[in-house]
């Protein structure tokens, strides 16, 4: 039934000089995404990305479906047929009534025709190709119905189906489907960055958002053995795997943390020792994202959902830093996070039980306004250069691949 997919980007087309980059970039991450999925050849032309098909499928295989929709750059893409330069109004609605059929649910619905003609050499106009196709596909579908009632039937306002003719000069396609890209931009059109990951829901999520306007990721884990073990590192490798999927081969930096814990708890007041150690944290990803030529740090922070997560919490936080600290959930609500953990499918790995390298050290009464004065005159207890230092020296590097 589909023998191309017609894909649509967006933004990416208002780039000027950089559009040939971008676009080789979306590409580069449509083949890379697709391997073993779908066997086709590739082409573009002005506004579109054709997958022409080897072979034509019947329906488009699910994987591909959601491989696409989250692939970064994308808009919208349709599975379509394509009828070649001169095909005639009857051959058109012949192809388009076997579309629609499949589309009409229990021999009932109510449908439209829109025609864009980019080739002004097609001897009718939009309106009148739309108004014969419809007419045409309208008797073809109503007197192959096998129930009592004919039932398909024109609404030009909110039809059921929207069969949708693009008459180009190499071709003329048709197609009743748009599957809802993730929009954004394709990777490396912005530079890299250093995502923080714990192994709960929101950093990967974070991480998504930022890979989404095409900012290429380093990863950066903070664990502390022995109170954290070998299962919150492997639940970190497999969500820094799923995020390889958009990401390509990553670079997955261990940082142990454990000492500057001891220290903070042995000589910090209790109710600061989150936000202490948040600020080591971000002492180490500076350098370590400097050393990396990495422009910012991404957090998976959500204004107000635990304690260390109010903006003035966040703000001491950030001050600690020397690269500026994206926050890209910032304004989202927990439900709308999980839905798009559920999406990138990170979702069940966060969920999987752990220990996290700050519930083990978390204190009774953790302050919620912290500013960043008394903070720093509380951090003077700690020899703060020495350890961020000793755990840059210590830090561990890994290379990730996607596990598709
Ligand atoms: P998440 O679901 O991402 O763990 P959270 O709601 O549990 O977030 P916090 O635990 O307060 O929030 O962490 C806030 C952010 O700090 C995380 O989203 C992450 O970016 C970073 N972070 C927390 N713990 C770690 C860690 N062990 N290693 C690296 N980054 C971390
Ligand atoms: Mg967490």
């Amino acid at each position: 039934m589909y023998d191309v997919i017609i894909i649509r980007y967006g933004e990416m087309g208002l780039k000027g000089k950089n559009f040939k980059k971008f676009s080789l970039a979306l590409q580069q991450d449509i083949k890379r995404r697709l391997a073993g999925l779908l066997d086709y050849q590739l082409d573009t032309t002005y506004g579109r990305i054709f997958l022409r098909l080897n072979s034509r499928l019947e329906e488009m295989p699910q994987e591909a479906v959601k491989s696409l929709k989250l692939l970064p750059g994308i808009v919208n893409f349709s599975p379509a047929l394509s009828l070649g330069p001169a095909a005639d109004l009857e051959k058109i609605a012949g192809s388009a009534a076997k579309l629609v059929a499949r589309e009409l649910k229990q021999n009932s619905g109510t449908f439209k025709v829109e025609t864009n003609r980019a080739n002004k050499d097609y001897p009718l106009t939009s309106p009148e190709i739309s108004r014969e196709v419809g007419g045409l596909v309208l008797r073809k579908v109503n007197n192959s119905l096998t129930a009592p009632q004919q039932e398909l039937t024109v609404d030009v306002h909110e039809p059921d189906i929207l069969l949708e003719l693009d008459i180009r000069k190499d071709s003329i396609y048709i197609f009743t489907r748009r599957y809802q890209g993730s929009g954004g931009l394709p990777l490396d059109s912005a530079e890299s960055a250093l995502l923080l990951l714990s192994a709960g829901i929101d950093s990967p999520v974070a991480g998504w958002q930022m890979m989404r306007r095409g900012a290429r990721l380093n990863i950066l884990h903070f664990h502390t053995p022995p109170y954290t073990g070998e299962k919150a590192l492997e639940k970190v490798r497999d969500i820094s795997r799923r995020l390889a999927r958009f990401n390509g081969e990553t670079r997955l930096f261990l940082s142990q943390i454990t000492k500057i814990q001891r220290e903070i708890q042995k000589h910090c007041q209790s109710d600061y020792s989150i936000t202490i150690l948040r600020r080591m944290m971000m002492r180490i990803a500076s350098r370590l994202g400097a050393s990396k030529n990495l422009q910012a740090i991404v957090t998976g922070d959500s204004l107000g959902q635990v304690a260390s997560q109010t903006l003035a919490n966040l703000r001491t936080i950030s001050t600690a830093a020397d690269l500026p600290v994206l926050r890209p959930l910032l304004t989202l609500d927990k439900q709308d996070i999980i839905s798009q953990a559920r999406d990138i499918q990170t979702y069940n790995i966060s969920i999987r039980p752990h220990q996290d390298c700050c519930t083990i050290f978390i204190p009774e009464n953790p302050i919620t306004r912290p500013y960043p004065e008394p903070t720093a005159e509380i951090e003077k207890a700690l020899p703060v250069e020495e350890l961020v230092t000793d755990a840059l020296e210590k830090i561990e590097e890994e290379t990730i691949t996607a596990d598709l």
